[in-house]
Parts: structure tokens; C-alpha cells; sequence
């Protein structure tokens, strides 16, 4: 965590992040030097820098800009024999893996230098909430898969379905676009009337404003919060994801809705894709999940102690269950920042697994067609599975350890 400068450079418009810093460090130090530049990564200002980067790293720039392993443009790395390494030293194949292929696999990453972007002086948020019956929200979600993805490469719309302890269902509209309030406004007025914003709901802000605005931070919050690497309200969390290639039926989405009525410790997020993301190609770096995609849905739930966790992981199985006939499948596509142990993990220990062949049950759903490259740049970089976790790319040179 004493590892977290962020080094500016205006001039050639990039920053040397070092591996600790959290995002909203990273955001801060930007801010701080200029109000023309952002980067494009998460929302929650606590992540650190490292493991989103590794995984990819998406948020409401991504539509514009791609993930943030789209905009890094060197390291400084470790590997397991302790040479120190940047990309003309490591080779083009193994900056490849470290963007996108997963935090933890290949070395350690003690710096970052990424490519600062611009942003304009005033951009635009919205946040608005419907509730009702559930066929009308439902209609809401069904119109919404066909404006999204295909909007402005500058706007992003995401969507936060909740409930309340009453099991009422809130569907929660998210909106970051790259201007002012009025050409907001009319783009929604023309492609998504049915949204029914009103004019003062459109907030004009600075871009590190939007940040603090999206950041989850408790009301008054400033933007001197974003440094700060504490998060108060502290929860166990799981995860689960899918991708969404084909619109989901109104149908479909009344089941969901339905779902998510009897938890109100659950949520999903509809995050759009299309944009830049349509553009780059599946195997430019290790993260693949791009053409064709309509949208991400992260399911997650949170708790604490006295919660009966039992009830939460088994809600958010069964939704996901209920998805399976409405997303990506052939591998059934999963986003490796959103860490899922139900798809699988590896027993080292174990002498009679395949480790290659038993990790690519989750492999192939995180990584798609570039899972076999990277067990290849694995084996090149760490062939003693020196960096491992359960969930790991394995050397196809060591089939297993006899203590870890
Ligand atoms: C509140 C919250 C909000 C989030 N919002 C978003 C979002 O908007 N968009 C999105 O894409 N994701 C989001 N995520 C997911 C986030 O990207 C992942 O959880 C990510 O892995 C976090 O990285 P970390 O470094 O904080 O975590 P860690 O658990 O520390 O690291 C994750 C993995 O990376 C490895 N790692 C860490 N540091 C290094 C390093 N220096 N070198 C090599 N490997 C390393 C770790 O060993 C581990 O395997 C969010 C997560 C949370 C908790």
C-alpha cells in the first residue's frame, strides 16, 4: 500500500502508476494535474489498481475508450526468478497476458504506465430510479438492450435492479455522458423517451466530480475522499457474471425482476458494451469478451455477520441458473474481475488432474479462445507455477506440488 505514486506526465498525456495505488488515487493524482484527462476503469475508489488492471478494468469510459488493460501502455514487472522487467524485456507476449489474463498468474506488476484520455470540461450524470409494476419495468429493461449498446460511443447507460425489504423492485438508471447537459438530454429524448428524465435530473459536472458522483461514497463525500484506501462499510461479498449477446425477452426479464424481488441483499448490474468495445478485437490483449456483446450482468450479493449467508449464495445461484437459456454459452462467458470459485478451482495437491485441462473449466469462460496462449505465456514466464491460486493459469510444465 506504500507503493501507490502516480507519476503525471502531461506532455506525452500518461501517468506511471505504481502497483498499490487505488483507483482513486489514480483518479485524484489525474484531477490534481489537469481537468482535460480522466482514465477509463472501475467505479469503486477502493480498488486497487493491480488486480482490475490485470483483469481488464471497465466503467462508464469503456464504451469510448475500452477497459483500462486497453490503455496501458508499459510495465514494470518481477518475475518468479526476480529479474526486473519492463515490455521491451519481457516481450510483446507476455505484456499481452498481463492485460487481461488475471491478477496473480504471471509476476508481480510494480508499476503501471497507462494512457491518460480526454475528457471534456463539463460532462453529464443522471441517476434515476423506477419502481412499479413489474411487466412495466420489465418493458423499460426490454427497450433499454436496444439503445444502450448502440449509443453515442460517449454515453453509458447502466442499470441497477434492487429490492426492498418489501419486496419492491427498483430499477435504477445510471447515465455518464461525454458533454454537456442539453445534447444529453436530447440524445435520450430522441433514442430512449421512454425513460421520462426530467431536466433537472441531467447534472453537469467536472469528470472527477462524475467519479465521486458514481463512487459509492456516502453523501457529502468530496472529491479528497477518493484518496482514501478505507471503505467504511464493510461486507462479505460474492460475485457472478454473464454476458448478454441477444436482447433477453420481456418475458425473461419479468423472471429476473421477479427473482431479484425476494432478496433485498442482492442486486444485478446490466453494464452496456458495443461502443470501442465492438472494435477490438477478441485477442488484442488477454481479455476477449468484446464484438457481440450486448451487455455484462454482474450478479452480486453482500452481508454481514449476522446474516444468514446460507439464503444469499443460494439466491444468487438460482439466478443464475434462471439466466442460463438468455446468455452467452459455449463456454458460458464469465468476467474474470468478478472471481467466481462456483466455476471450478485447482487441487494442486492432487497428482492424477490434468491442472491445464481442469483449470480451463474456468479458463475458457473468463478467457474464451485466448485461454491456450495464455497457459503457453504461463509456461514461458513462471514454468514452476511459482505465482498459483485456485483459480490460477497453470504451467503445462508442472503437473502438481507436493506441499504449497
Ligand atoms: C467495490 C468494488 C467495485 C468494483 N467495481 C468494478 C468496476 O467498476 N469495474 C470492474 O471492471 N471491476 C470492478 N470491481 C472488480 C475489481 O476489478 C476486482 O475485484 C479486482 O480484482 C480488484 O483488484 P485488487 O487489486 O483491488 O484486488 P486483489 O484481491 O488485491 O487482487 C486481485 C488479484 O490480482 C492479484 N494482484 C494484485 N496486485 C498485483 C500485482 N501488483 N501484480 C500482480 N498481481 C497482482 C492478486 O494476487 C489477486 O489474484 C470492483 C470490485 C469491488 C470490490
Amino acid at each position: 500500500m506504500n507503493l501507490n505514486r502516480v507519476i503525471v506526465d502531461l506532455e506525452s498525456e500518461s501517468a506511471w502508476v505504481e502497483g498499490g495505488a487505488t483507483l482513486g488515487e489514480l483518479y485524484s493524482a489525474i484531477a490534481a494535474h489537469s481537468s482535460y484527462y480522466g482514465f477509463p476503469a472501475g467505479l469503486g475508489p477502493t480498488v486497487g489498481v493491480s488486480g482490475h488492471f490485470s483483469g481488464g478494468g471497465i466503467g462508464v469510459l469503456g464504451r469510448k475508450y475500452g477497459l483500462s488493460a486497453d490503455n496501458v501502455l508499459d510495465v514494470g514487472f518481477i518475475d518468479a526468478e526476480g529479474r526486473v522487467m519492463g515490455r521491451a524485456e519481457m516481450g510483446e507476449e507476455v505484456f499481452w497476458a498481463l492485460r487481461g489474463g488475471g491478477g496473480g498468474n504471471f509476476g508481480v506488476v510494480y508499476g503501471w504506465k497507462v494512457q491518460l484520455v480526454h475528457v471534456p470540461i463539463r460532462v453529464t450524470c443522471f441517476s434515476v430510479t423506477k419502481e412499479g409494476p413489474i411487466h412495466e419495468l420489465a418493458q423499460l429493461i426490454y427497450k433499454w438492450q436496444f439503445v444502450a449498446p448502440y449509443l453515442d460511443d460517449g454515453f453509458h447507460i447502466s442499470i441497477y435492479l434492487t429490492a426492498s425489504t418489501s419486496k419492491e423492485v427498483y430499477v435504477t438508471f445510471k447515465g455518464f455522458y461525454l458533454g454537456l447537459r442539453l445534447e444529453a438530454m436530447s440524445i435520450v429524448n430522441q433514442h430512449y423517451p421512454e425513460l421520462k428524465i426530467d431536466e433537472e435530473e441531467y447534472l453537469e459536472m467536472s469528470w472527477i466530480e462524475s467519479v465521486l458522483y458514481f463512487s459509492g461514497l456516502p453523501k457529502g463525500s468530496t472529491t479528497q475522499n477518493l484518496k482514501s484506501r478505507y471503505w467504511s462499510d464493510k461486507s462479505y461479498i460474492k460475485a457472478k457474471s454473464d454476458y448478454v449477446r441477444e436482447p433477453i425477452s420481456i418475458e425473461g426479464l419479468e423472471g429476473a425482476l421477479e427473482m431479484v424481488a425476494i432478496e433485498p441483499m442482492g442486486l444485478l448490474l446490466l453494464d452496456p458494451y458495443g461502443g470501442i468495445m465492438d472494435r477490438i478485437s477478441n485477442d488484442s490483449i488477454a481479455f476477449p469478451h468484446r464484438k457481440g456483446n450486448l451487455y455484462n450482468i454482474l450478479y452480486v450479493s453482500f452481508w454481514v455477520e449476522e446474516d444468514d449467508d446460507n439464503r444469499i449464495l443460494s439466491w444468487i445461484k438460482k439466478v443464475y441458473d434462471y439466466m442460463t437459456p438468455f446468455v452467452a454459452s459455449n463456454p458460458r462467458a464469465t468476467y474474470v474481475n468478478y472471481l467466481d470459485l462456483d466455476l471450478g478451482t485447482i487441487d494442486f495437491t492432487n497428482k492424477d488432474d490434468d491442472i491445464v485441462e481442469k483449470a480451463r473449466a474456468w479458463g475458457e469462460k473468463y478467457f474464451l479462445g485466448n485461454y491456450d496462449k495464455l497457459v503457453k505465456v504461463k509456461t514461458i514466464i513462471d514454468q514452476q507455477n511459482v505465482f498459483n491460486h485456485i483459480q490460477g493459469i497453470p504451467s503445462s510444465s508442472v503437473q502438481y506440488h507436493d506441499e504449497l
